[in-house]
């Protein structure tokens, strides 16, 4: 697999239209454990960077995850915001300069997406973030390397689907989310929601 500038931007457009579609429901999980504004937060950060990125073709992977980074932290108030912001610029400094992205790039982006969440955040698993679902994707990828992109990204979303379930039976210890205690358990973490739903949509497009 190959990923060009032109095929990244859309894939962060596809990305964007699965958050869009998936507004309220993103909201409504954060009504639960939160303030209600996930889905909000994130469909008004992606359209932002939709509008910044269409007209990037002709710039290096790069430099487009950077833009997407920079143009979350600054149209996302929630905590969201900064997290992916993070996770997006991060994700751009480990392809710099580079105009296309092979396997072993994508897995490079994912998991410096992931440590820019981690560092960021300081959440580890099992505390109800994205990271529950994120870090599974990544350690699938990175466990099933060697038996092709195709493989080792239907395990990666599964394995994201599996942590995003998990989510729902363990207490939120960071973010918002944790000033209710025990009673945010039996309750689908927004963030690790969000994190799956764009994982989906960047492996649909690369399978
Ligand atoms: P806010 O909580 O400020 O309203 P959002 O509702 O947009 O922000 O995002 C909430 C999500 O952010 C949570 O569901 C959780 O997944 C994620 N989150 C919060 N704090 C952290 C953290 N420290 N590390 C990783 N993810 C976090
Ligand atoms: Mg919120
Ligand atoms: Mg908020």
């Amino acid at each position: 697999m190959t990923v060009d500038s032109a095929k990244l931007i859309e894939i962060i457009e596809a990305m964007a239209d699965k958050i869009t579609e998936n507004r309220e429901y993103l909201t409504q999980l954060d009504s639960a454990i939160g303030d209600a504004d996930h889905g909000i937060n994130m469909s008004k950060g992606f359209r932002a960077v939709v509008g910044k990125i269409s007209g990037m073709a002709e710039k290096d992977c790069g430099a487009i995850l950077k833009t997407v980074g920079m143009t979350l932290v600054s149209n996302v108030g929630g905590a969201s915001g900064p997290l992916y912001g993070t996770a997006f610029m991060r994700a751009g400094q480990a392809v710099a300069g580079k105009t296309a992205l092979d396997f072993n790039d994508l897995i490079s982006v994912l998991e410096a997406a992931l440590e820019g969440i981690k560092d960021r955040g300081k959440a580890e698993k099992g505390e109800k973030t994205i990271v529950d679902a994120l870090e599974p994707a990544v350690e699938a990828l990175k466990m099933h390397r060697e038996e092709g992109s195709r493989v080792a990204l239907r395990e990666a979303v599964e394995a994201a689907r599996r942590g995003m379930e998990y989510t729902k039976e363990i207490l939120a210890r960071k973010g918002r989310a944790s000033y209710l205690g025990e009673r945010s358990v039996g309750h689908q973490d927004p963030g690790a929601t969000s994190s799956y739903i764009m994982l989906e949509a960047l492996t649909a497009r690369l399978l």
